[in-house]
């Protein structure tokens, strides 16, 4: 059996080389990290969760003409996805206000935004992923005018979709952080989504209950963190119960 060659590691996955010449394999780790990596932990079964769920929603996404790198989940961990070239930025949607947001402009967590609100961050762990305006972005050549314009309406048409799916099964979408990439298609360059879509990157809470399912759990020591992912994926009817009833996740 030969290895297989490692292209990147990132703090909750890995990417390895595919099978085919323009496919990678993403890895869900258990790892979890927060404020930098200053904080971390190994939640058990999280990375089994994560990639369900981000299959899932990456697959709904796609029949709704969002078009994404996912190409198919090979196991309990792992997904074909296509090889893009990931533009350097984490684009931020919020519907409330919360985390960082509430924290910069002084909104109380849980106030309702006059819309939704798109920010942009430079991928830089180094200088702590700083927030960043158009102007730096096409100044600095990270991604186009055409590319950001692309990636605002995608991010607006993600943001309908997710509220909508999950506000059917009593989840309220708060916020949610996205990452895009370039897909080479012979002369053409096409901008889709990348990376993934889970509770790691959402703040997501109980309708009812205002109750947090998502990594602020972890941040903010609330603990059950797994438990509530599991929860969101048996809402969205990816697994069948609850973690604590034995299930498995298939
Ligand atoms: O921390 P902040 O309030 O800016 O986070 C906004 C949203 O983006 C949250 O859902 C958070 O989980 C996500 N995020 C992320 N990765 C980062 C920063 C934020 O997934 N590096």
């Amino acid at each position: 059996m030969t290895r297989r060659k490692k292209i990147y590691e990132g703090k909750a996955k890995i990417l390895y080389e595919g099978p085919e010449p323009g496919t990678l394999i993403q890895y869900f780790k258990d790892d979890t990290t927060a404020f930098d990596a200053t904080k971390k932990a190994v939640l058990e079964g999280k990375g089994v969760i994560n990639n369900r769920i981000s299959e899932y929603i990456m697959t709904r996404l796609n029949s709704i003409g969002v078009q994404n790198h996912f190409i198919k989940r090979l196991n309990l961990r792992e997904q074909l996805i296509r090889e893009v070239e990931i533009v350097p930025l984490e684009v931020v949607c919020r519907n409330i206000a919360a985390g960082q947001f509430s924290t910069r402009f002084g909104v109380p967590e849980g106030q309702a935004l006059p819309r939704s609100i798109i920010e942009f961050y430079l991928k830089d762990d180094k200088l702590h992923d700083p927030m960043v305006a158009e102007e730096h972005i096409t100044a600095f050549n990270w991604a186009t005018t055409q590319e950001i314009d692309d990636i605002m309406a995608l991010t607006l048409r993600v943001n309908d979709f997710l509220t909508g799916m999950f506000g059917a099964v009593g989840i309220r979408l708060v916020d949610f952080k996205l990452e895009y990439g370039r897909l080479y298609e012979g002369d053409m360059v096409r901008t889709v989504l990348a990376d993934e879509i889970s509770p790691d990157c959402c703040r997501l809470w109980d309708v009812q209950t205002n109750e947090k399912m998502d990594k602020d759990r972890f941040r903010r020591d609330l603990g059950n963190v797994t438990e509530a992912y599991v929860e969101v994926a048996r809402r969205l009817g990816i697994v069948k119960q609850a973690a604590a009833g034995g299930e498995s996740v298939h």
